[in-house]
């Protein structure tokens, strides 16, 4: 993955980017910003995260932003050492880990969006994410029996939440958290809440394609959000979004992927057979209040397909959603749809 919106054209300020991997970097791009604005960008999450709060933007609120930002990643990262989830892992089969409220609550979320998804979605889909280690550097593709005994150690329902003594066990040795697919939504959730806290009115949040479009663009104008074309380079987008304060988030085969022996394999895993999800589906577009959720349920959604992905969607009462195929169809719910403004003539657009 690379960036869709270069730092140049929307004047964002690099800082503290030491490494430009672009693996893992927006999936979206926002498109048609009439003023340069003032922005700044950092690595965190492994993955460019990058606020604009245009006039409103000044060094004291961003760094409260991204210090927030980075507090939330030393507490969730699975790949890190020492944090609150790796100690939970460490002590797998052992015993209870004491946890902060932020990473009880969006445990307590990734529980929900598991039962929801009767665990396509599964926050202890750790063990088979670190033996692909897809996005590392070293991915691989395991062993038959690696698989068999990773899916073997992933169940959500294996996850012990004490809410009194505020801490969290995993039952069995070897098992292990991802929360992967969820901590960038809850990330810039926490984002527009500190931004309505200091008074500010309009913002793109955008923590790796991960994008809250936070109030609108000007007073009457609503955010453009570009859906990136799955098949394509970074920054060709197959539509536009067109909506107000609203979270957008796309998982999908691009965003993060291994080629090895000249195949690709990307990063959503099936906690069914233990391979990457091959479903026909090149990726699928949250719409939502709630970033947490669109997060989430971008990935459940990929994960169980079209047919079961989209009425989980439906079954939600601020969500809508956007099914990009492999055959260049695009599906979506009539809410996205109401949104949504096809542009690349490869695809198309069936209800
Ligand atoms: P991104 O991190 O690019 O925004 P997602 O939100 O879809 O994309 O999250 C994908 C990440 O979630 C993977 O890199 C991995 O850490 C984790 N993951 C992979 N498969 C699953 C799954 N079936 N359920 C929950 N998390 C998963
Ligand atoms: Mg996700």
């Amino acid at each position: 993955m690379r960036a869709l919106h270069g730092g140049e054209a929307y004047g964002i300020r690099m800082k503290r980017v030491s490494r430009l991997t672009w693996g893992g970097f927006v999936c979206l791009l926002l498109v048609a910003c009439a003023e340069p604005p003032t922005a700044q960008a950092e690595l965190v999450f492994g993955t460019i995260c990058s606020i604009n709060l245009y006039e409103q933007g000044s060094p004291k609120i961003y760094e409260t932003l991204f210090s927030r930002l980075r507090e939330i990643d030393l507490t969730m990262s699975a790949t890190k050492a020492d944090t609150a989830v790796d100690r939970i892992n460490q002590n797998a089969g052992i015993r209870p880990v004491p946890v902060p409220p932020d990473l009880m609550e969006v445990l307590e979320q990734a529980l929900t969006y598991a039962a929801l998804s009767e665990g396509a979605f599964d926050p202890t889909v750790g063990p088979l994410v670190q033996c692909w280690a897809i996005g590392s550097e070293n991915p691989r593709i395991p062993e038959a029996l690696e698989i068999e005994e990773s899916l073997s150690l992933i169940d959500w329902q294996d996850v012990v939440i004490d809410r009194e003594a505020a801490t969290v066990f995993l039952r069995r040795p070897g098992m292990a958290l991802d929360l992967g697919a969820i901590t960038k939504g809850y990330a810039a959730d926490e984002m527009a809440e500190l931004l309505q806290k200091a008074g500010i009115t309009r913002a793109i949040i955008d923590l790796g394609g991960n994008i809250v479009a936070y109030g609108t663009k000007s007073q009457d104008e609503p955010w453009r959000i570009g859906i990136q074309d799955p098949l394509d380079s970074r920054g060709s987008y197959l539509g536009i979004l067109t909506v107000r304060h609203k979270s957008v988030v796309t998982s999908g085969v691009y965003e993060r992927y291994a080629e090895i022996d000249g195949k690709r394999y990307h990063h959503i895993l099936s906690t069914q057979d233990g391979y990457p999800v091959s479903k026909g589906l090149l990726s699928v577009t949250i719409i939502a209040d709630r970033s947490i959720e669109a997060d989430a349920l971008s990935t459940a959604a990929f994960a169980l397909g079209y047919e079961k992905g989209r009425a989980l969607v439906e079954s939600m009462d601020h969500a809508e959603a956007i099914f990009v195929f492999e055959d260049k169809q695009i599906r979506g719910t009539s809410g996205a749809l109401a949104w949504f403004t096809l542009k690349d003539p490869q695809f198309s657009l069936n209800p």
